[in-house]
């Protein structure tokens, strides 16, 4: 079934801004929420659709991938798409807007009990001129932050913890400003209730070691400086349950000796000899693609000059959407001898005075 797009289910412009994201999405939860329609496939089908429109539009990243490349863009971004398989993922991912939403008691000031996501993981990656042209796989070590098993991430040596001092353990100070009775988090535990005994000394009472994990990252072939790739679910582990957070791949590329990329054309330098360019000639060059051992043909017209351009198209960077590939495009070099054989001085002598 084709996907509809996302700013037609929210019903908003491509230039909506938060705010009224927000508003819509609300408005299609509210009305399609299964507590209000239930064992209604229908409504159920709309809430999802909603969720996830509101959940790539809602996020810079995806959203900047969404406008360049569709749902397609969002399918080869490493993570196989957005999409929720079921209603408790929409729950346990919108947590805190679900709160806002229906005035359930998860406001904002979430306990520090409750579960939570874990956070995005970035990594750079450089990739040479042929695997983001042409496409990789790339295994890569990155160090995610976990929960200091040695402390089970209190930060306590041993996991002991003192009832705060500063608020009695509730984790919030309460203070008067002028009619108003404000309540912030505890500076000194930081919302917890508790503080360590002593620091522990696995983590120096972070809570939080580094871990290494290795990941395995399909390069999608097409992908250009700056773009990132998502793999959802890579990141930092949650905690008390909670989702996972992803792993952001930025892509850098490294210079090549031979190619120059311009979007999806490949640019590189031929080079003919005098009589070549002169006379004409076909020539026989690699395709920069490395997973083809085809040779391509190309056709020197008689009297090429410096920097004149020959182009192949089809030869070029696989286009990111859709199929086909940019063009080949040869710029003419032309070679000339520094050293000359007597005979070759003789001819050339001939050539000289034959063209005047
Ligand atoms: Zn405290
Ligand atoms: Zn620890």
């Amino acid at each position: 079934m084709a996907k509809r797009d996302y700013y037609e289910v929210l019903g908003v412009g491509r230039g909506a801004d938060d705010r009224e994201l927000k508003k819509a999405f609300r408005k299609l939860a509210l009305q399609y929420h299964p507590d209000r329609n239930p064992d209604d496939p229908e409504a159920e089908g709309k809430f999802k659709e909603a969720s996830e429109a509101y959940d790539v539009l809602s996020d810079p990243e995806k959203r900047a991938l969404y406008d360049q490349f569709g749902h397609e863009g969002l399918n080869r971004s490493g993570g196989g798409g957005p999409g929720f398989q079921d209603i408790g993922d929409i729950f346990s991912h919108f947590g805190d807007i679900f709160g806002d939403f229906f005035g359930g008691r998860g406001s904002r000031r979430s306990s520090p009990n409750a579960p939570r996501r874990g956070s995005d993981v970035r990594y750079d990656l450089e990739l040479t001129l042929e695997e983001a042209c042409f496409g990789a796989k790339k295994d890569i070590t990155i160090r995610i932050p976990v929960p200091c098993t040695a402390c089970s991430g209190t930060g306590a040596e041993g996991g002991k913890l003192d009832t705060c001092g500063h608020c009695g353990g509730q984790g919030q100070v309460a203070h008067r400003q002028g009619l108003f009775v404000m309540s912030t988090t505890c500076p000194v535990c930081r919302g917890r209730g508790a503080t360590a005994k002593a620091r522990c000394g696995d983590c120096h009472g972070a809570g939080e070691v580094e871990r290494e994990q290795k990941a395995s990252i399909v390069i999608p072939a097409g992908i250009e400086e700056g773009q990132t790739l998502r793999v959802t679910g890579k990141g930092q582990p949650g905690t008390r349950g909670g989702p996972a957070g992803n792993l952001l791949v930025r892509i850098y590329l490294k210079d090549h000796p031979i190619y120059e990329r311009h979007g999806d054309n490949l640019v590189r330098a031929l080079d003919l000899s005098f009589p070549d360019a002169a006379l004409g000639t076909t020539l026989e060059i690699d395709d920069p693609d490395p997973a083809s051992d085809k040779k391509l043909k190309v056709k020197v017209p008689a009297g090429t000059q410096p920097s004149e351009t020959i182009h192949l198209p089809g030869a070029g960077v696989p286009h990111l959407r859709g199929r086909g590939r940019g063009d080949l495009i040869l710029v003419a070099r032309v070679a000339v001898p520094k050293k000359v054989s007597r005979k070759a001085k003789k001819l050339l002598n001939e050539l000289k005075s034959e063209l005047g």
